[in-house]
């Protein structure tokens, strides 16, 4: 049923069981929340969308509240804009002043609404949370002083994610956002996502930065610091700036590394294709032999770590080809620059993901104390390596990534995004069933295909089945159904942690009131266009490199191992 309400003295048709928030914004109202999130159930927790209903005596959550027939609202009475300001200064009582030395300055929510509601001075005081900060994690790191137990990062922790990392303790006025125990994240149930970072209204939640180490390494005269960069962030920084394919966004991005200091810049889609032919060979040879269960890929960190920690009966079935990231790192410390000491190589990984952050810290990873990778960028951080260089990236021409690395398929571009790399392994058997005859293959998604992601297609002699989920959440309700149903038609899972595949992961801009996922994912199919060769297997320089460097692509340095990890509960 449609009926109509008065707001802000303007009639608006609106559906029966609409909110009001939800209406307004619709309707390009802006009603200010800190704790709402597009597709949660609204918690009325923070009480700033409080709006004004002609006959109610008190104000009401608009978050929380549907439209009635007749109803008469006001959202920026002098009563409500007084009761958002004072909630405002309420929560400023005992947050920290360091606004200027913030991870999140000119970034943050409550900074923007203190401006807006013209707080200029602190009405209140309330004592201050003295909790330890957090920086026991490889990816993220918690600041208690900053958090005004808004409960978004508990609530995508929990209900998202399934691993409640973070939860709220005591009550009253002494509530409290903390990891079991009150002990690091480092120990406790946290996958490393970064989704309470993307989030968090303030500096509460901030990545773990290796700006500084990264830097310090440029300015070593004894070290030679190589950049790799994955396609899927190019893509994102290209979003970000609002480049366009044709501008050549990796050529930008290249650019501007150099101008930084790095001594190579290398393209990492290459270690794409190679992880993709590893990744369909193994599939291929389960189908083959009817070995039961599907493959579950391994290329996203968090997935792995989720796996490792909640359910470790599925790692035998886990990939153990190495990331992309991981055998990116190999190929150049240990293959390409022989002649180099490798201690001096400090390789960068540039990715939109802080998990990549802790994948290069794993034991795995190393050999003989030496890692793979160094360091992680995420897109955030070079966003702000390019204001602290004063780089404009709209003003920097392309150059070429290193050689040999810099030919490649568009898998590194379709691994950004959630059903790329099924897709991409799909091609690769096709190639290798059929030979060079790849043209006309088909990975067809069914139209409406509901919540399920699944295509089934014949190659050579078998059926394949795909399938691909993203979300915690989706991929445990996935992982139920096909052992509920025992279904054994499903050979191969693409499974990543993050809403959307790393275009929404949790290494991404924060962008508020807006959801990029659509945009990156537009921008990385669009850079595909660029790219002729659409098969992992017909990278020439994969097949010439990783044989003149004397590795056959079955090489024990291709692959690594996955061990249950224990938690604090
Ligand atoms: S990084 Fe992910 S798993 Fe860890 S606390 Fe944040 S949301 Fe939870
Ligand atoms: S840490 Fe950030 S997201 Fe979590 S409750 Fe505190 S302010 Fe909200």
């Amino acid at each position: 049923m449609s009926f109509t309400i008065n707001v802000n003295n303007a009639p608006i048709d609106v559906q029966e069981g609409e909110t009001l928030l939800t209406i307004m914004r619709g309707k390009g109202i802006k009603i200010p929340t800190l704790c709402h999130m597009k597709d949660f159930a609204p918690s009325g927790a923070c009480r700033l969308c409080v709006v004004e209903v002609e006959g109610k005596r008190d104000l009401v959550t608009s978050c929380t509240y549907p439209a009635e027939p007749g109803m008469v609202v006001k959202t920026n009475s002098s009563r409500v804009i007084k009761a958002r300001k004072a909630i405002v200064e309420m929560l400023l009582a005992n947050h920290p002043d360091d606004c200027l030395y913030c991870e999140r300055n000119g970034n943050c929510e409550l900074q923007w609404l203190a401006e807006e509601l013209h707080v200029k001075e602190r009405r209140f005081y309330s004592k201050k949370n003295s909790d330890q900060r957090d920086h026991s994690s490889s990816s993220v790191y918690r600041d208690p002083a900053k958090c005004i137990l808004c409960n978004r990062c508990v609530r995508v922790c929990e209900e998202i994610q399934l691993v409640t990392a973070l939860e709220f303790i005591s009550k009253g006025n002494k509530t409290k956002v903390n990891s079991a125990f009150n002990k690091g994240l480092n120990i406790s149930s946290c996958i490393d996502c970064g989704q309470c970072i993307m989030v968090c209204p303030t500096g509460a939640l901030v990545d773990i930065s290796h700006i500084e180490k990264v830097q310090s390494a440029i300015n070593n005269s004894k070290k030679t610091t190589i950049a790799m960069i994955s396609a899927g962030f190019a893509a994102s920084v290209a979003e970000y700036y609002g480049l366009k394919q044709t501008d050549n966004p990796i050529g930008i991005v290249t650019a501007a590394l150099k101008k930084m200091g790095f001594s190579k810049v290398y393209d990492m889609s290459l270690a794409n294709d190679l992880n993709v032919i590893l990744e369909a060979r193994l599939l291929k040879e389960r189908v083959e032999k009817n070995i039961h269960g599907p493959l579950f890929s391994s290329c996203c960190p968090s997935w792995v770590e989720y796996a490792e920690k909640f359910i470790p009966d599925t790692l035998p079935d886990l990939s153990s080809v190495k990331s992309p990231q991981q055998l990116m790192g190999r190929l150049i410390k240990y293959e390409f620059n022989e002649g180099a000491n490798r201690e001096n190589i400090y390789t960068v990984s540039f990715m939109p993901c802080v998990a990549n952050k802790f994948e290069c810290s794993r034991e795995e990873n190393t050999s003989r104390g030496i890692s793979e990778t160094d360091a992680v960028i995420t897109v955030r951080e070079f966003i702000r390596m390019l204001r602290s260089y004063g780089l404009n990236i709209n003003h920097i021409d392309p150059e070429k990534c290193e050689p040999p690395f810099d030919n490649n398929s568009n898998a590194g571009l379709q691994m950004s995004f959630s059903g790329g790399k099924a897709e991409a392994i799909a091609q690769q058997i096709n190639l290798m069933s059929n030979g060079q005859n790849n043209k006309g293959f088909k990975f067809t998604v069914p139209k409406n295909p509901g919540s399920r992601k699944e295509v089934k297609i014949k190659i050579g002699k078998h059926e394949y089945g795909f399938a691909w989920v993203s979300g915690i959440m989706e991929f445990q309700k996935y992982l139920n159904h096909l052992k509920e149903e025992s279904r054994t038609d499903i050979h191969y899972v693409e499974v990543m942690a993050c809403s959307g595949g790393c275009a929404g992961g949790g290494g991404q801009p924060i962008v508020i009131y807006a959801d990029k996922q659509k945009n990156r994912k537009k921008m990385a199919q669009d850079l595909q266009k660029s790219i002729s060769n659409s098969v992992a297997g017909l990278n020439s320089d994969l097949v010439k490199y990783t044989l003149l460097a004397g590795l056959p692509e079955n090489a024990p340095e291709f692959y690594t191992h996955y061990h249950e990890r224990n938690i604090l509960k």
